[in-house]
């Protein structure tokens, strides 16, 4: 059986041992999908809650968000004290529990670019500046980035591993809308290209299951991303949330979640058409708890995986 090249194989061939993600969580960012700069009440499927970093960080700047035409932030000494109490918090596990002895800082919850060009060379040079850090990954939306950010993190690339990761979803517009994205597909390819160009590793996220998809729409988004230029991609099945525009929809009988068999055969064909110097983040997405509405088989990590890897076996592949 073949091992999926996997992005955590892509750092290991790189940097000669295996690098952790340190996802971190800064007080002050937010979303122009959620603040009402593009729309408010954000993705459908969106609850802000579910990120799995500590949300309670966040809550401690209630009122304050950053947004590309703040001006000042009072709060920078505050947000760098929070990337480093967390960086030290999580690293420091991640070395008691696995021996970990590099990292890569991941800005992961809201949009990571979405802030001034200041503050957010304050915070991306902060995290470089940790011990035994090799890079960062930033995740954001394409509608949110600016030259100006993407020439410096180009910059970055020279001396550190710097990813940044976009949400895709879709390269349908009809179904953006409907999800209410905020941006359509020609904005997203237009800005994974230009970091490509810019010398950026650029991570795709693929969602499986929007509403109105069937399997060939899905399959096209994926095939467009690789062609794109992805480096890396993650997959994953939507699934419900409660308290989300999402949860609406499917308790009034308009949504119905994908099947786990009908997620298995899209994935399976979708990792098929993959280039093979694309690498694998996530095959699959999930959460384990009470906020979790459907489909069920979403609940369980392990029996997914297992799941993953027994469609996998014909292929003479595993995760
Ligand atoms: S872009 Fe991300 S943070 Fe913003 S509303 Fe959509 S899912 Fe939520």
């Amino acid at each position: 059986m073949q091992q999926i090249y996997t992005y955590g194989q892509y750092l290991k061939d790189k940097f000669g041992s295996k690098v952790y993600k340190v996802g971190i969580n800064i007080s002050g960012f937010t979303c122009p999908n959620i603040d009402g700069t593009v729309a408010k009440g954000g993705c459908t499927f969106c609850e802000n809650d579910s990120f799995s970093a500590s949300t309670n960080q966040v809550q401690t700047l209630k009122g304050f968000h950053l947004n590309l035409n703040s001006t000042t932030n009072p709060y920078l000494d505050k947000q760098l004290q929070q990337l480093s109490l967390q960086f030290d918090a999580i690293s420091k596990r991640q070395k008691q529990e696995y021996g970990a002895q590099k990292f890569i800082v991941y800005f992961q919850s809201f949009t990571n670019t979405y802030a001034p060009f200041e503050t957010l060379k304050a915070l991306y040079e902060k995290a470089l500046s940790f011990p035994d850090v090799v890079g960062l990954s930033i995740g954001t939306r394409s509608d949110s980035i600016t030259d100006e950010t993407l020439a410096y993190l180009g910059e970055l690339t020279k001396k550190h591993e710097i990813w940044i990761e976009f949400g895709i979803q879709s390269v349908y517009d009809a179904t953006l809308e409907r999800i209410n994205r905020g941006h359509d597909a020609a904005n997203v390819k237009e800005w994974i290209i230009k970091s490509k160009k810019a010398g950026l590793n650029v991570c795709g996220h693929l969602i499986f299951g929007l509403p109105g998809e069937d399997t060939q729409m899905m399959l096209e988004t994926a095939k467009q991303a690789y062609e794109w230029g992805i480096d890396s991609v993650k997959y994953h099945p939507l699934y419900v949330v409660k308290r989300t525009a999402l949860a609406n929809e499917f308790s009034r009988g308009e949504f119905t979640p994908i099947s786990e068999e009908e997620y298995l055969d899209v994935l399976m064909q979708a990792i098929k058409m993959k280039p093979d110097s694309v690498s694998v983040q996530r095959v699959t997405a999930g959460i384990n708890n009470d906020s979790l509405l459907a489909p069920d088989w979403c609940r369980d990590k392990n029996r997914q995986i297992k799941n993953i890897n027994k469609a996998l076996s014909p292929l003479g592949l595993k995760y």
